[in-house]
């Protein structure tokens, strides 16, 4: 990948990219961490003397304006993170925006409005991409989340500009890859959530490179019914059952399921041996243990998936378990994963960790070995 501190920035008008996708209650941001995690190149070019062009979506105005979903709180609170005024335009092409532009002296930072009010910004149309592109020198993509879609913004406007990885995007990348390329041992992959089959390709793709797969979540059950058990009314996926006897086959022994489970009454079972009447929700005391237990000894670790229905009390110790045990363990951590991350961030545990990453599907198909579109391009 090509790299913003390879390139000459000083005096140029850069276009960044950004994941500036925050959740909005009544107009108000209830989450900056979006914000905040590219504050570090925003901070690095102001430095180096660049003008700044910020470029987001927000949301899924499906390709037309929508007022709740302008751009203009965002640009506010940048303001108070970088204590430095933000200048905002309610478009993102047109003469506007290139008298804007102009008018940006070294260090100011310019916000552009939601991309997808354009619905050529999904369709990865070129010609809406060479508008974005005119008033810049240099593009930077520093939005890892949005980097498995080819959108004009990440994919079509490398065509018009010599374009950079920022800094956000070189850790994600540098992260992950290091899982697939050299894991130190042993490697452990937990995976929970609620279906299997957003995560078939992953586990399938890290099947090859970890000594186990510790399964946790509603996926568990889909595994129950493939070994024939009793699953109660536990959520699972019955179209998916195939799939997880092929998945535990091609394992040997390194899918590794929960032996007891925590049923909607709170009463715990093994998990060979549900009643018909009740679900599980969520991994059982004797599991929680056994994974911590591995978790602590393992060199490198990677999570996606809560353990249980985590966002109800007391359904969530699964999920805290295993945050704790990453937490403590000294090898490389990695959490990946928008309820996992939240789950991590309401136990105040994010710092305790390697890498938290900031993209949930992008992170997914990156560790499926796919080639992601907007990363292609900077190579
Ligand atoms: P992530 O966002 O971290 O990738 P997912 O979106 O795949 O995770 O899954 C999270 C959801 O799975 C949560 O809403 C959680 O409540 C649900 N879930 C986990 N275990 C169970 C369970 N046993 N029964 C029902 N829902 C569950
Ligand atoms: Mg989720």
């Amino acid at each position: 990948m090509r790299l913003l501190k390879e390139a000459n920035v000083a005096g140029k008008t850069v276009l960044m990219r950004v994941d500036f996708n925050v959740p909005l209650k009544d107009g108000k941001i209830s989450d900056d961490k979006r914000i905040r995690a590219v504050l570090p190149t925003i901070d690095y070019l102001r430095k180096k003397k660049a003008r700044i062009i910020l470029i987001s979506h927000l949301g899924r105005p499906d390709g037309k304006v929508v007022d709740e979903l302008r751009l203009a709180p965002v640009a506010d609170r940048l303001s108070k993170l970088l204590k430095y005024p933000v200048h905002y335009e309610p478009d993102c092409i047109g003469s506007d925006v290139e008298i804007s532009a102009r008018g940006l002296h070294e260090g100011d930072v310019l916000l552009l409005e939601n991309l997808r009010f354009y619905p050529e910004e999904e369709q990865d149309d070129v010609g809406f991409a060479q508008k974005l592109a005119a008033p810049a020198d240099i593009y930077v993509n520093d939005a890892f989340a949005v980097s498995h879609r080819a959108h004009a913004s990440v994919h079509a406007i490398t065509k018009f500009l010599p374009s950079y990885a920022g800094f956000l995007l070189e850790k994600e990348v540098r992260m992950l890859s290091s899982l697939l390329k050299s894991p130190k041992h042993p490697f452990l992959a937990i995976m929970g959530g609620a279906k299997v089959s957003d995560k078939i390709g992953v586990i399938e793709n890290l099947l090859k490179k970890v000594d186990a797969v510790l399964i946790g979540g509603a996926m568990m059950f889909t595994f129950y019914k493939a070994l024939n058990c009793e699953v109660g009314r536990s959520k699972f996926e019955a179209d998916k059952v195939d799939l997880a006897k092929s998945l535990l086959k091609k394992g040997k022994k390194r899918i590794i399921l929960p032996t007891d489970v925590v049923l909607s009454n709170r009463r715990v079972v093994p998990a060979n041996k549900m009643p018909k009447a009740f679900a599980g929700f969520d991994i059982g005391p004797e599991t929680q243990a056994i994974y911590s237990e591995m978790i602590k000894s393992a060199k490198t670790v990677f999570w996606n998936g809560p353990m249980g229905l985590f966002e109800q009390k007391p359904f969530d110790k699964g999920t805290i378990a295993v945050a704790k045990a990453m937490s403590g363990c000294k090898g490389v951590t990695v959490v990946g994963g928008g309820d996992s991350v939240s789950a991590v961030e309401k136990a105040k545990l994010e710092k305790k960790f390697s890498h938290v990453s900031t993209g949930g599907g992008a992170g997914l198909e990156f560790l499926e070995g796919k080639e992601l579109p907007g990363i292609k391009v900077l190579e």
